[in-house]
C-alpha cells in the first residue's frame, strides 16, 4: 500500500448495461454542436473548431438519482446530451477508424449547467468552471456497449429530453455539427486520451430551467434511458 495521508477516494463509475462498472478518468465536453442551440445561445453556428471544457470525475450521478438543488445558483438548467466512453486511448489521432476504435459505448446524459454562472463568465471573459464543472453536474445513465447499440447508428435516432413528462428537447443526433469520431480527433489533438473518458457530445436547443421537483428524463434511441428528479 503506498504511504497515503488518509484513505484516498473511491474511482467514480458508471454502470455498464448488461452488468460492470464503467470507471470515470475524466469527463470532457463540447461547447458548441448542434447550429440551433448555438443560435438559442446568442452566437452563430459558423464552424469554428469546437471549445472543450471539464468536468470532475466525481461529478457524475447515477440515473435514477434524486439530486440536490445546487449551491449559489438560481438558474440551474438541463442540456440532454449522447455521451461517448471510452476503453482505450490515443493522441493525435488523424482518421474516423483510429477514432472509433477507442469507443466502448454510449449513454444519454445531461450536462448540468448553472446558467447564471456561465452567463457572468461569459461577460467577464472568466473560466467556465463554476458554471460546469460542480457537484452532481454530470447525471449519465447506463452505457450501452458499442457491440449492442453501434455509435453508427444513431443518425436517425432523437435525443429527447423530457421534464416532468413534459418534451423540451428532441433532435436528430445526425444535426450534430462535429460528429462523434470528428470530436474524438479534435480532442486527441489537445489532450491525450485514455481509457475511462466521458465524453458529453454538446446539446441541442430547448434547454431551460430546472427546480426542485422536477423529474428529468433523457432519452437517444433504444439506450437505456436517464432519469433523475431535482429536490
Ligand atoms: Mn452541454
Amino acid at each position: 500500500m503506498p504511504d497515503y495521508v488518509f484513505t484516498p477516494p473511491s474511482t467514480p463509475s458508471v454502470r455498464v448495461h448488461g452488468g460492470g462498472l464503467f470507471p470515470v478518468r475524466r469527463i470532457f465536453c463540447v461547447g458548441k454542436n448542434y447550429a440551433d442551440h448555438v443560435k438559442e445561445m446568442g452566437g452563430d453556428a459558423k464552424s469554428d473548431p469546437p471549445v472543450f471544457f471539464t468536468k470532475p470525475a466525481d461529478s457524475v450521478v447515477e440515473s435514477s438519482a434524486r439530486i440536490p438543488y445546487p449551491l449559489a445558483t438560481e438558474n440551474l438548467h438541463f442540456e440532454g446530451e449522447l455521451v461517448v466512453a471510452l476503453h482505450a486511448g490515443g493522441r493525435n489521432l488523424k482518421t474516423r477508424e483510429e477514432a472509433g476504435a477507442l469507443i466502448f459505448g454510449t449513454a444519454a446524459g445531461c450536462d448540468l449547467t448553472r446558467r447564471d454562472h456561465q452567463a457572468a463568465a461569459k461577460k467577464a471573459g472568466a473560466p467556465w468552471d463554476s458554471a460546469k464543472g460542480f457537484d452532481q453536474s454530470a447525471p449519465i445513465g447506463e452505457i450501452g456497449r458499442s457491440q449492442d447499440f453501434p455509435p453508427g447508428g444513431f443518425d436517425d435516432a432523437h435525443l429527447i429530453t423530457t421534464v416532468n413528462g413534459e418534451r423540451r428537447q428532441d433532435a436528430l443526433l445526425s444535426t450534430m455539427i462535429w460528429s462523434v469520431p470528428e470530436i474524438i480527433i479534435a480532442l486527441s489533438a489537445q489532450f491525450e486520451l485514455k481509457a475511462g473518458d466521458l465524453i458529453f457530445t454538446g446539446t441541442p436547443s430547448g434547454v431551460g430551467p430546472l427546480s426542485p421537483g422536477d423529474n428529468v428524463k433523457v432519452t437517444i434511441g433504444a439506450l437505456p434511458p436517464l432519469r433523475f428528479k431535482i429536490t
